[in-house]
């Protein structure tokens, strides 16, 4: 290994095995563009305001055709591109500059906040959504967690990421002419991604051996670097693996059950042995939704093995666990028949350590009822000494759902308390957002010091209306020029006839008011409230105030609900107005939703109350000035102030079917009189005043309060901090 654990309070291990990598590029690319090899070897460049310009200005096309993935670009471009970009003094000094930024970056002093740097936070979680070229997530919590990596980074905070790095990733999409989803993979292997397999001193993988279905799996590792933090993904894409043992780490969220669950042993079971492996004992180990949950009985088992009682083990693992709960709806709380927790874990039982019934009784909310299956969730929160929702309103609603767990205890007195969501401003802000701010907002306004304070951004209402809605335009005919290509390609590809794929391209027009809505296609979310009255959206589309609509997301490869509920919506699609001013965008992820949330007007979300724990592009559009239309709910339930944006009524209500109705009502009500006249309102220069300002009242009142910055010092404050729980 190497010589020291950390350097500035980053972690080293892998650090050699990156530099080689990057060492391997810049033997492959002119020596003047040495430095950007370097830099494809951390994602810091992807929330670097001039980080995409550099490498798209080598070669634009290039660029698109690596799916951004610079690792990928800067070996498979021409040497002719490279040869004229290293020619480009301008585009060298930029390269230089970016590399340099990155040295900044990782020779800061390390936060002081109580974590010290050789036993750093390690954040566990099953899928990161770093970027689009890192394709190991699958939608919110993923990106969630992979910024708070980036928050952490920016922070300085001793962090590091545990994951699992998927061969295949999360399923592609496609829609067939009857609007019904279809799933397919393919393999996205780690080579030439910004990755290096992790070595030992011989320079051999560092492996580690994690017990699954009573047989060792030999488990490999990569590192990610994310600005300061690194992201360990573990892999069982080893040769001496069986078939089924490599499958493992093959698909994100695969339906077998018990493959899942073997992921979810790798990633607990493993992080843990791996960590261990790797010398790095951590202060606190944040546990993001149950999946890493086994983490916490090999810590146990770890104990036991050493002569520590099974009790006192268990008290002392939970001094160090945290656990972040993300799920409102008992089905996405995964419990397994205890058959299957003893098939892959069928060590547990021979092992002195824990023993099949101890981990069945931590994983039940009543332990000792033979017939309740046991789940992640009891697990991580009996195993935790902080859980925590995801807004206020979720960690109310996760205290009823948890009471059981806490017997004796009313339900304002169930220890669960609640972290409210953020996102990640240097990543989803547009540079034409960044750009204003820059000049507008005080300098330093991006620090961590500012960029919490609302005074920071009262700024925000100096920007002259008409460079602000110049921004809006410009990212709007961004938007609408991609959709469109894109869209024809869709329909085309889909079997569609040549009228219907070119209506795409004819009418979607960068002057109209545009709603977006894209997000995973789970029922509880309600995308159908949008065409519930059919004639009443219909008329919406047409008429001299129109409005078009863009959608995206992907229902779970079993959820039928969900994909027939897409598939009535594509039976609209016979009526012109349809063709022309809605368009179905396949394959969502973190690319399609930059584009989105910056280049949409309005930002829509239907879900049925309480069940959106939080919610987050809503708030990577209210960065962008894309105003929200939301059921009140989860984030927007606290951010809606009446001024940034509209809120429709977030009670529940059992019954469903009157609650849609009155919903869908609302939401017409609330387009036709206030958001359409709004945004059609002009001055004689065509910029909307009243529009603007609500754009200014979401950039200044969404930024300070649900930015990753402020997330991550919550978590640093309410926490992780010890000395809270003493
Ligand atoms: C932000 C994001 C999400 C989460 O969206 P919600 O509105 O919170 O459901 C899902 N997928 C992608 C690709 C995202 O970027």
């Amino acid at each position: 290994m190497e010589k020291s654990l950390v350097r500035k309070g980053v972690i080293r291990c892998g650090e050699r095995d990156i530099r080689r990598e990057a060492q391997e590029l810049a033997r492959h690319i002119p020596a003047r563009l040495a430095p950007l090899a370097q830099v494809a070897y951390n994602y810091f460049w992807s929330w670097h305001p001039e980080g995409e310009k550099v490498f798209r200005d080598i070669d634009e096309y290039g660029w698109l055709l690596s799916g951004k993935n610079p690792v990928r670009f800067l070996w498979r471009t021409s040497q002719h591109s490279l040869e004229r970009a290293a020619a480009d003094g301008e585009l060298v000094l930029r390269a230089e500059a970016l590399q340099e930024a990155l040295e900044d970056e990782l020779n800061r002093e390390p936060a002081d906040d109580g974590v010290p740097p050789e036993n750093p936070v390690a954040f566990f979680c099953a899928e990161f959504g770093l970027h689009r070229s890192m394709p190991v997530y699958s939608g919110g919590l993923g990106v969630l967690a992979g910024d708070i990596l980036k928050g952490a980074s920016d922070r300085a905070l001793p962090m590091v990421g545990i994951g699992l790095m998927y061969h295949s990733g999360f399923f592609h999409q496609r829609i067939d002419a009857s609007g019904y989803q279809h799933e397919y993979w393919y393999a996205t292997g780690p080579d030439r991604r910004p990755t290096a397999k992790m070595t030992d001193e011989d320079g051999e993988p560092l492996c580690v051996t994690v017990p699954v279905w009573g047989e060792p799996v030999k488990v490999h590792a990569w590192r990610v670097d994310v600005g300061r933090i690194p992201l360990f993904l573990l892999d069982t894409e080893v040769q001496e693996n069986s078939p089924r043992q490599r499958f493992i780490t093959a698909r994100l969220y695969e339906g077998n059950h018990q493959i899942r669950l073997a992921q979810y042993a790798l990633l607990g079971v493993g992080g843990i042995s791996f960590l261990h492996a790797l010398g790095i004992d951590p202060s606190v180990i944040h546990m993001n939704e149950g999946h890493p949950a086994a983490a916490t009985l090999e810590l146990v088992g770890r104990l036991v093995r050493e002569g520590v009682s099974f009790d006192e083990a268990c008290d002392r693992v939970r001094q160090k666990v945290v656990f972040t709960t993300h799920t409102p709806v008992p089905a996405g709380n995964e419990t397994y028949p205890p058959h299957e927790f003893g098939a892959v874990f069928q060590d547990a039982d021979s092992s002195p350590g824990t023993g099949l019934e101890n981990i069945l009784r931590l994983g039940r909310i009543h332990p000792d009822d033979p017939n309740e299956p046991p789940g992640m969730t009891a697990l991580a929160i009996r195993m935790s000494r902080s859980t925590n929702g995801v807004s206020r309103i979720h960690g109310g609603i996760a205290r009823r759902m948890w009471q059981g767990l806490f017997p004796g205890r009313s339900e304002e007195e169930v220890p669960i308390t609640h972290v409210t969501n953020g996102a990640h401003l240097p990543t989803w802000i547009a540079p034409e957002i960044r750009r204003l701010l820059d000049r507008y907002l005080p300098e330093g306004w991006s620090s961590r010091e500012q960029v919490m304070d609302p005074d920071t951004w009262a700024a925000v209402d100096s920007i002259p209306d008409e460079e602000l809605w110049a921004a809006r335009m410009e990212m709007s005919t961004q938007l609408v020029s991609w959709a469109k290509s894109h869209s024809v390609i869709d329909r085309l590809t889909r079997g569609d006839t040549m009228e219907y794929a070119m209506a795409a391209s004819h009418t979607l027009d960068s002057g109209v008011l545009t709603l977006g809505f894209a997000r995973r296609l789970a029922t509880y979310k309600r995308l159908y409230l949008l065409t519930y009255d059919p004639e009443r959206v219909l008329n919406m589309l047409q008429g001299p105030h129109p409005i078009q609509l863009l959608f995206g997301g992907k229902a779970h490869p079993k959820d039928e609900e969900a994909k027939h509920m897409l598939q009535r919506m594509f039976q609209l699609k016979g009526d012109k107005r349809v063709a022309e001013r809605v368009v179905y965008l396949e394959d969502y992820d973190m690319g399609v939703a930059t584009k989105m949330v910056a280049g949409c007007d309005v930002w829509i979300n239907m879900p049925r109350p309480p069940l959106e724990a939080s919610g987050t592009s809503g708030m990577k559009a209210a960065f962008n000035g894309t105003l929200n239309l939301s059921v009140l709910d989860g984030w927007w339930a606290e951010a809606y102030d009446g001024e940034n944006g509209w809120g429709i009524d977030g009670t529940e209500d059992p019954d469903h079917g009157a609650k849609d109705s009155r919903d869908a009502a609302a939401f017409y009500e609330v387009m036709e009189r206030e958001v359409i006249p709004l945004f059609y309102d002009r001055d004689e220069n065509g910029v909307p005043h009243g529009w603007v300002q609500r754009m200014k009242a979401s950039i200044r009142t969404v930024a300070p309060r649900f930015c990753a910055t402020r997330m991550v010092d919550d978590y640093v404050r309410k926490i992780y901090r010890m000395e809270n729980f003493i």
